[in-house]
This record gives C-alpha cells, sequence and structure tokens, in this order.
C-alpha cells in the first residue's frame, strides 16, 4: 500500500513538471490526434489542453505543413528513433507570436523539435512525442549577428562617401583582372580619372560642397557602366574603372559618356551651384606589362597627359 501511494506521488509530480516545464509537450498516436497537451503549449496556443484532446493536430492548425510533418513522423515510427529539426531548416512548426520583451523584434516564436517514438509495450511504436523547444533569443541574436557581418564585410570593401569600391578591394580586382588577361587573352581595359581644378571647389564652397562634387561623380559613373564593370575611389578625387571585354575604342565610348554628362551637370549644394569637368586616362592591357601596377601606371600617364593637355578630355594610352 505505501508503495503504490508513493509511486503515485511521484507519477503526481512527474506530471507537474510536465505541464510546467519551459518546452512544449504533445504526445500524438499516428493519425495524429492530440492526447497530451502541456502547459507550455496551451500559454502560447491559447488552448486548453481538454479543448483540444482528441481532436487531429491538422485540423486544430490548419497552417501547420502536412505533408512534410506526415513524413517525418512516419519515418520516426517505421525506423524507431528520434527526428530533430532546428529553427535554421524551419522557423517554426507552430505559430505562436513572441512574447518575449527582449526579443520582442521577432514576431513568431522560433523553434527547435524534436519528433519522439513512444512504444507500447510489445515494443511497437503507438504514439510521438513533439519536443517544441523556444529558440528564439538565440535566433535573433545569430541573425543579429549575421546582418553584422554582412554590412561590415561591405563597409570594410566600399568607401564609405561614395559607395564605390575603395582603393585596397579595386586594386585587388584590378590584380585579378590582369591575371584573368594572362591567361585567357581577352581584351580589357583600365581607366583612370580625376576631377578638374578640385582644389578651388574646395577652396572657394568648402570641404562639403567639395563632398558633393565627389559623390556626383561616382553616380555618374555608376550609371554610365555595367554591372560587370568595377569603379573604385582610388584616391581623394581620383577614380578607377575596370572594364572587362572592352577595347580602347569601347572604353573611350563609356569614358566620353562620363566626361560629357559630367562637363552638362550642375552640382546644387547648399552654398553654391558647381559645375567641373574631369579628365581621363585609357590604358587597355596589351603583353607588355609586367605585372597590374605596370598596367595602372599606363592609364595614369594617359591622365596626365589629358591634363597637360588642356583638362575635360580622354586620351588613350
Ligand atoms: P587638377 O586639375 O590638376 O587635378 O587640379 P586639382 O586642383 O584637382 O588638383 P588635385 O587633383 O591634386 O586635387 C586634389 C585635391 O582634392 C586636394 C584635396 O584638398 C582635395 N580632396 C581630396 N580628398 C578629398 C575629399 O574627400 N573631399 C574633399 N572635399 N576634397 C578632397
Ligand atoms: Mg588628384
Ligand atoms: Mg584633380
Amino acid at each position: 500500500m505505501a508503495i503504490e501511494e508513493s509511486e503515485a506521488n511521484s507519477f503526481h509530480w512527474l506530471m507537474d513538471m510536465l505541464e510546467s516545464v519551459e518546452v512544449g509537450l504533445v504526445v500524438l498516436d499516428l493519425d495524429f490526434k492530440v492526447e497530451v497537451w502541456n502547459g507550455f503549449m496551451e500559454n502560447h496556443s491559447g488552448i486548453t489542453a481538454s479543448k483540444i484532446q482528441g481532436q487531429n493536430l491538422f485540423d486544430a492548425f490548419p497552417d501547420i505543413p502536412e505533408a512534410w510533418l506526415t513524413r517525418k513522423v512516419d519515418a520516426v515510427a517505421l525506423l524507431n528513433t528520434k527526428a530533430f529539426t532546428s529553427w535554421e531548416q524551419r522557423p517554426y512548426l507552430f505559430r505562436f507570436r513572441n512574447t518575449r520583451p527582449i526579443t520582442g523584434t521577432e514576431k513568431y516564436m522560433f523553434q527547435n523539435l524534436t519528433i519522439s517514438p513512444l512504444s507500447g509495450t510489445n515494443g511497437q511504436v503507438e504514439k510521438v512525442c513533439l519536443m517544441v523547444y523556444d529558440v528564439t533569443e538565440f535566433a535573433s541574436s545569430k541573425m543579429a549577428l549575421e546582418r553584422a557581418n554582412e554590412q561590415l564585410a561591405k563597409l570594410s570593401m566600399t568607401d564609405r562617401l561614395t559607395g564605390l569600391l575603395n582603393r585596397g578591394t579595386w586594386e585587388n580586382l584590378v590584380d585579378a583582372e590582369f591575371e584573368r588577361f594572362r591567361r585567357y587573352g581577352h581584351a580589357t581595359s583600365l581607366v583612370m580619372f580625376d576631377i578638374d581644378h578640385f582644389k578651388p571647389v574646395n577652396d572657394t564652397h568648402g570641404h562639403l560642397a567639395g563632398d558633393e562634387v565627389i559623390k556626383h561623380t561616382a553616380s555618374v559613373t555608376r550609371g554610365a557602366i555595367r554591372q560587370t564593370d568595377s569603379a573604385g575611389r582610388y584616391g581623394g578625387e581620383e577614380f578607377g574603372i575596370i572594364l572587362p571585354e572592352t577595347d580602347a575604342e569601347g572604353a573611350r565610348i563609356i569614358c566620353e559618356r562620363i566626361r560629357e554628362t559630367i562637363e552638362k551637370s550642375v552640382v546644387n549644394t547648399s552654398v553654391a551651384s558647381i559645375r567641373y569637368t574631369v579628365s581621363i586616362g585609357i590604358a587597355q592591357l596589351t603583353a607588355e606589362p609586367e605585372n597590374y601596377m605596370q598596367w595602372m601606371q599606363k592609364a595614369d600617364e594617359a591622365l596626365y597627359e589629358a591634363k597637360e593637355s588642356g583638362r575635360n578630355r580622354i586620351v588613350v594610352g
């Protein structure tokens, strides 16, 4: 009698624990009829155990992907082994609103799910138990970290003022394009250009107005090139463009578009409306340069010639 009493007691405690544990527990028979629905499930679904017991899970929750869960449960029953799904594969099984105040940014609770087989006395799997873990806090901090990393990677590759590639990244691409040329020999051209008489712009209108002119130059450049071309901010008011699959004549057409657009533009800043021009040097790659730096030097020499011969012009080196 005493033994029976203590067994009854521990069964009671066990049930209390299952009721209050911070994990969702659901026992289903193999026709997906709900048999157990603990406190966690009641709290988050708003459906009491007495209401849902005996109901088909898919009738009660039409949002649940029926084919997917059926496949999982069938495999668990057939193989008599556990199955596990993480929030990264499927954010949630039960669409519960996220109630945690700290992670209020996520609309729904992210869940990990374990499905365990439950065998009868004859060893046959008769039911399965779903264990639903709330991993919202973990998921949202992991996603925030991933977003931050993505942003950092982007920031470290691009120039803050213009959004163009920064010097280091752009030079690496010039190097890569140089190696590609050595292997395949496709036509490819490099462009270097510089704003004309930029010092007086800064001196007359201030550094901030100067920055607006630099930004305008970047946006004209972006608008003139193709997706496969790469534009970078090489120095303060110096820019570079890699034009793969483009010979010097093709490059000249693109550069003429940039030169002319800039010549015709007026940059309206808060202090003045500014007109300006650029000088451009082009170097199509030949077998001659021994490394990418010599290729850049050729483009830079062409740019120097454009400056010397009067500015607002293009020179092919
Ligand atoms: P040139 O026609 O020969 O190119 O004459 P320039 O006056 O443009 O001479 P240079 O190309 O040497 O001008 C560089 C100037 O660019 C000097 C510097 O004050 C200015 N500068 C460099 N970086 C920035 C920047 O980020 N913002 C602004 N506003 N000015 C910059
Ligand atoms: Mg310069
Ligand atoms: Mg200049």
